[in-house]
C-alpha cells in the first residue's frame, strides 16, 4: 500500500530535494518522520487522534506522515480557521495531542507540542529502528473538517483503504515521473491530498505556496518561475487568478506542462484561456467531494470542448439516480459508490451516506448527467456554495450570526458573476448593532475565507409562505 511505496521512494531517491524550504532532501524527510514516529509510538492511546496545527511547511508534512505510519488519525487544521471552529473541532475530536508547527499557541488545549520541541524530536539523531506502517486498511487515516449547515463543522473520516484507492485510481492516471509540483490548497482542504501524495509517490520536488505569497502577485510568479514548476494542482479559481496577469504564459513559464483542477466548475472560458496561453499544457479536470476522497473522476481535456466534463465514467464509481435511489439515464442526483466513499462523519448526522446495490454510497447533493460516458455537473440541490474554491454552507454562516444576541433575523445570499461563479457572500442582518460592532463580534466565530459582506437592514422581505424571501433578495443583488 502507499505508505510502503512512499518509504521506498524516500530511501531510493534520498538525495532528491523534497522541498525548496531549506532544500530538505528525501532522506532528511525520512529521518524527521522516523524520529517523530518513534516518539508518537510511545504516547499512543485508545482515542488515537492528533490535531496538526499550522500552515504550509515541511514540518506539517512530517507530522502528517509520522501520524500515518504510527497508525494515528490526523486532523489538519489551518491557522486561518476561526478560534470557535478550532474549539468545535477540539470538542468533537478530543485529541490526544496537538502538534503545533508554528509559534502561535492554540488556546484551551490539554496537550500541545509546540514547534521548538517538535523540531528537537524530529532532528534528533535516529536510533536504528525501521519505519514500519502500523496502520491497517480500515483505520482512519485522516479526518478533514468541512462546513456544516448546522453551524458546527463536520469531520469526514477517510480510511487508509480510501486513500490507497484514490492514489491508485487517480494519481496513477497522471503518468508523471519525477517533477516539480506546485501546491496551492491548504492542508485542511482535501485537494492538497492530491499534490502531497503525487509528490511523495514520484519523488518530486514540492513547492508550497503560503497564503501571504498567494496574495502577492510578483512574489507568487517569482516563486513559480524560480522553482521551474512543471505541474500545478489547484482550484479553477486559483488558475483564473493566475490568468489575470497576461504574463502568465508559456514564454515566461516554460517548464509548466500540466494543470490539474478540482473542487469546483472549470469553465469553458478558463479552458480557452489556458489553451491560448499554453499550447502544450495538459489539462486534467477532476470531480469529487471530500466525503469520497478528493476526486472520483478525472477527464483529460485534449481538444477545446464545447462544454467541460467533470470527469470520465470509466472508473465505475458513480451514477445518476432519482430521489428513490433508482438509476436514471437523465439528469438527476450524482451518487458515488465503492471504495472511495468515507466511513462517514464523526459525531454528525450521516443520512447522506446510503447503501446502493449492496455497496456503501454517498449522495453528493450535486445534480448532473452522463453523456458519452462523461459526467457533467450542473448545480447543487442545497445551499452549499464554493467561494474561491472553498466549500461553504450558507446555513453555517447564518447560524453563527444568529447566535449573536443582538441579531433578530438574518439571511445569507451570494453574488455571482455572469458564468454563475460565486464572487462574494452577502448577509442581510436585522440587528441593533452597527456593522463594525457586528463584524467585531463575529471575528472569532467565522473563519476568514468565508467571512461575508454584512448589510444591516430594518426588515427582510417575506414570501407567501411567510418565510424570508431569499429569491427576492438575490434578484436585487444580481
Ligand atoms: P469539496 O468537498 O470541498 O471538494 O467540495 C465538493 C463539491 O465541490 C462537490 O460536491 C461539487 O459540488 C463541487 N465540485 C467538486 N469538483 C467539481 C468539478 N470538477 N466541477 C464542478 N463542481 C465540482
Amino acid at each position: 500500500m502507499i505508505l510502503d511505496k512512499i518509504k521506498k521512494v524516500m530511501l531510493e531517491k534520498k538525495d532528491n530535494i523534497f522541498s525548496n524550504e531549506e532544500n530538505i532532501t528525501y532522506f532528511q524527510l525520512y529521518t524527521y518522520i522516523l524520529n517523530l514516529y518513534i516518539y508518537l509510538n510511545t504516547i499512543k492511546s485508545e482515542n488515537n487522534k492528533i490535531i496538526i496545527y499550522g500552515h504550509k511547511s515541511v514540518y506539517y508534512i512530517v507530522c502528517m506522515l509520522a501520524c500515518a505510519y504510527s497508525g494515528i488519525s490526523y486532523i489538519p487544521v489551518d491557522v486561518s480557521f476561526s478560534d470557535e471552529r478550532i474549539q468545535d473541532i477540539i470538542n468533537i475530536i478530543k485529541p490526544d495531542l496537538i502538534l503545533n508547527t508554528i509559534t502561535l499557541k492554540v488556546e484551551n488545549v490539554n496537550r500541545e507540542i509546540i514547534v521548538d520541541e517538535l523540531e528537537k524530536i524530529m532532528t534528533e539523531k535516529s536510533i536504528e529502528i525501521e519505519l514500519i506502517p502500523q496502520i491497517k486498511p480500515e483505520d482512519i487515516y485522516y479526518i478533514i473538517f468541512t462546513s456544516g449547515s448546522t453551524g458546527s463543522p463536520k469531520g469526514v473520516q477517510i480510511t487508509y483503504n480510501n486513500l490507497d484507492t484514490f492514489c491508485n485510481k487517480i494519481i496513477a492516471k497522471f503518468n508523471i515521473e519525477e517533477s516539480v509540483i506546485l501546491n496551492q490548497a491548504l492542508f485542511s482542504f482535501d485537494l492538497s491530498v492530491a499534490d502531497i501524495y503525487l509528490t511523495l509517490l514520484t519523488g518530486s520536488k514540492y513547492v508550497m505556496l503560503t497564503a501571504k505569497e498567494i496574495k502577492d502577485y510578483p512574489r507568487l510568479y517569482k516563486k513559480i518561475k524560480e522553482n521551474n514548476v512543471e505541474v500545478i494542482i489547484a482550484t479553477p479559481s486559483f488558475i483564473e487568478y493566475l490568468l489575470v496577469d497576461r504574463t502568465f504564459n508559456e514564454d515566461n513559464f516554460r517548464c509548466l506542462n500540466t494543470i490539474f483542477t478540482c473542487g469546483e466548475t472549470l469553465t469553458l472560458n478558463t479552458v480557452k484561456k489556458i489553451k491560448e496561453r499554453f499550447k502544450n499544457v495538459v489539462i486534467h479536470n477532476a470531480y469529487g467531494p471530500t466525503e469520497c476522497t478528493v476526486a472520483v473522476t478525472m477527464e483529460t481535456i485534449h481538444e477545446l470542448p464545447y462544454k467541460v466534463p467533470a470527469g470520465n465514467y470509466m472508473d465505475n464509481t458513480f451514477c445518476i439516480v432519482d430521489d428513490n435511489l433508482m438509476r436514471v439515464s437523465t439528469q438527476g442526483n450524482i451518487l458515488i459508490y465503492g471504495d472511495l466513499v468515507s466511513k462517514g462523519y464523526i459525531n454528525y448526522p450521516n443520512e447522506a451516506f446510503v447503501e446502493f446495490e449492496g455497496k456503501r454510497a454517498y449522495l453528493t447533493g450535486d445534480i448532473g448527467y452522463i453523456e458519452d460516458n462523461k459526467l457533467y455537473y450542473l448545480y447543487r440541490k442545497d445551499r452549499q456554495i464554493k467561494l474561491n474554491g472553498y466549500r461553504v454552507e450558507l446555513g453555517e454562516i447564518e447560524s453563527k450570526i444568529m447566535s449573536v444576541e443582538s441579531v433578530s433575523k438574518c439571511v445569507a445570499t451570494v453574488k455571482r458573476n455572469r458564468e454563475g461563479k460565486v464572487k462574494k457572500i452577502i448577509v442581510y442582518v436585522v440587528t441593533k448593532d452597527t456593522k463594525e460592532k457586528l463584524k467585531e463580534k463575529l471575528k472569532n466565530s467565522i473563519s476568514d475565507y468565508m467571512f461575508p459582506e454584512i448589510k444591516i437592514v430594518k426588515k427582510l422581505p417575506i414570501n407567501e409562505n411567510y418565510k424570508v424571501d431569499v429569491k427576492k433578495i438575490e434578484e436585487k443583488i444580481k
